[in-house]
Order: C-alpha cells, then sequence, then structure tokens
C-alpha cells in the first residue's frame, strides 16, 4: 500500500480543487474531516477521511487504529449537538477511490425514510443542502468539534 497517491480525489489537492465548504472541520497529520460538499447531502453531512492512502480499517496503521474510535465520535457528537438529530447514519464505500473516507449523516425520527432508503433520497436523489447552508452547518460543526461537544 502507498502512503500517497497522485491520482486520488483524497490524497491530491490538484484532483480536489475545492476545499469543504467552510474549509476542514478537524485537521491532524492522521485524520481530516468536512462538511460535505454542497448539494451532495442534507446539511450536517461530514466526511471523514484518512490522511494516508489506504482502502478500510484493515490497513490501518497503530495510529489510526488507536485514535479511529475516537475522532469519529468526536464528529458523531458535534453533527447530533448541531443538527438535533436523533442518529448519526456511517455510510463508507470506498467506490469512487480507494482511498478511506466515512460519510456521517444525520437523521431524524420525523424524516420520511429510514436505513438505506434515507440514504439514496439524501445522497443520490435529492440535491443536498445549499452552499450557504454548508458554510454555515460546518461553522457551528467546527466550534462544536473544537469544544470537544
Ligand atoms: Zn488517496
Amino acid at each position: 500500500m502507498t502512503e500517497h497517491d497522485d491520482s486520488c480525489w483524497f490524497c491530491n489537492p490538484s484532483v480536489r480543487t475545492d476545499p469543504p465548504p467552510g474549509g476542514w472541520l478537524l485537521e491532524s497529520d492522521v485524520w481530516r474531516a468536512g462538511h460535505a460538499p454542497a448539494g451532495y447531502g442534507p446539511a450536517g453531512t461530514v466526511i471523514l477521511e484518512c490522511r494516508r492512502h489506504v482502502l478500510d480499517q484493515a490497513e490501518f496503521d497503530e495510529r489510526e487504529a488507536a485514535t479511529y474510535a475516537a475522532v469519529t465520535g468526536l464528529l458523531v457528537g458535534a453533527v447530533r449537538r448541531v443538527t438535533g438529530c436523533d442518529r448519526v447514519y456511517q455510510w463508507a464505500t470506498m467506490d469512487g477511490f480507494p482511498h478511506f473516507h466515512l460519510w456521517l449523516v444525520p437523521w431524524s425520527r420525523n424524516d420520511d425514510l429510514r436505513g438505506p432508503r434515507f440514504l439514496v433520497d439524501r445522497l443520490v436523489t435529492r440535491d443536498g443542502c445549499d452552499a450557504e447552508t454548508a458554510e454555515q452547518t460546518a461553522s457551528d460543526l467546527r466550534a462544536a468539534v473544537a469544544a470537544g461537544v
């Protein structure tokens, strides 16, 4: 496995030209997380990504394995706090690029769908939130993450 792949959207800033809305919510040498780009999901959708070019948890090194639950928990808590959702769905396929990334999607009891149907509707069928909403929500999430939720 390589540490970096120049053709990978997650690894190479010249492939991914747009930073996440409002900038990173969390950035370390192991992890990075941002609000999903406008149009990609409902407000509060966060994408956590590994800094190294690894496919999935089976390839995590010791630091990634040791911090994964804590970083995921921090973000899940922030999404719940900021959006008021009841659950935070976690979705990872590594389909577009073979680089570990986890989608966190807020779900509420009063949403019309649940489970995979909810994910397909909100991440595929619908347009997702607008740029202004994404940036405002990202700002609220950044504050929640900084406060440790
Ligand atoms: Zn990569």
